[in-house]
């Protein structure tokens, strides 16, 4: 029995950043992941949230049909992979209304998991948090395996994917871990852009409310400069890297 009710956050009738044009984003609840400089601190336990029917976001997403015809229906999260019937279901749904979908996650999820949800994504955007495991690990709480693990199967099955980066200066801009992450993305045969996400602090204030402590409360945003930086290394290895609205 596919699963018709899932555990949502919020929903955005008009993104611009998750994927091409104008598109209806559904950020799930629940993260296995817990990153530093996560912006959704609140969506990241699986039982905070309210369950949905897919009927009902289907319904929402019906009500905006006529301006993201051109774009499509991201899910987003949180991790979309943990609930992923419920993800696939409003996939399916959605390709049924001739909608393209894209799926925003880390990629730590086992391979046969996402399979099945794979089958009705037409976009993967696929994070990398970083290419170091220890840093990685710092960065997510996770380790790198599963991600990396992901990425070569999608370039394995040739589903397009963009793969994104958030910069954090003082961690994530060790001009190693970039070096090494861009030697790996160019082996890559599916990535159709690179993005480059400037950290910013617009999230902190959540931690705050949330009691969380916030660790990064130091660290300067990334300046244009640095960006620029670390497209020029994706850039040298052939792969289309571009700057995008940071977290
Ligand atoms: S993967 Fe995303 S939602 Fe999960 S902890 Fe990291 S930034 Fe937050």
């Amino acid at each position: 029995m596919i699963s018709q009710i899932g555990r949502i956050h919020s929903i955005e009738t008009f993104g611009t950043v998750d994927g091409p044009g104008i598109r209806f984003i559904v950020f799930t609840q629940g993260c296995p992941l817990r990153c530093l400089y996560c912006h959704n601190p609140d969506c990241r336990n699986t039982h905070d949230g309210k369950e949905v029917t897919v009927d009902y976001l289907i319904s929402e997403i019906k009500k905006c049909k006529s301006f993201i015809r051109k774009g499509g229906v991201t899910v987003s999260g949180g991790e979309p992979l943990m609930q992923p019937e419920f993800t696939k279901e409003i996939f399916r749904r959605c390709h049924e209304m001739g909608l393209h979908t894209a799926l925003d996650t880390s990629g730590y999820c086992a391979i046969d998991v996402a399979k099945s949800v794979l089958e009705e994504t037409d976009l993967v955007l696929l994070d990398i948090k970083s290419y170091k495991p220890e840093l990685f690990y710092q960065v997510t709480h996770v380790s790198i395996e599963t991600t990396l693990a992901m990425a070569r199967y999608l370039s394995d099955i040739n589903k397009p994917a963009w793969i994104r980066f958030v910069l954090v200066p003082h961690l994530t801009d060790d001009l190693e871990n970039i070096q090494q992450l861009a030697d790996f993305v160019a082996t890559l045969e599916n990535v159709e852009r690179l993005e480059v996400l400037p950290f910013h602090k617009m999230g902190e204030y959540k931690w705050e409310q949330l009691g969380l402590p916030y660790t990064l409360r130091d660290t300067p945003p990334a300046s244009p400069e640095l960006v620029a930086q670390a497209i020029a290394i994706f850039k040298q290895r052939g792969i289309n890297a571009i700057g995008a609205v940071g977290v």
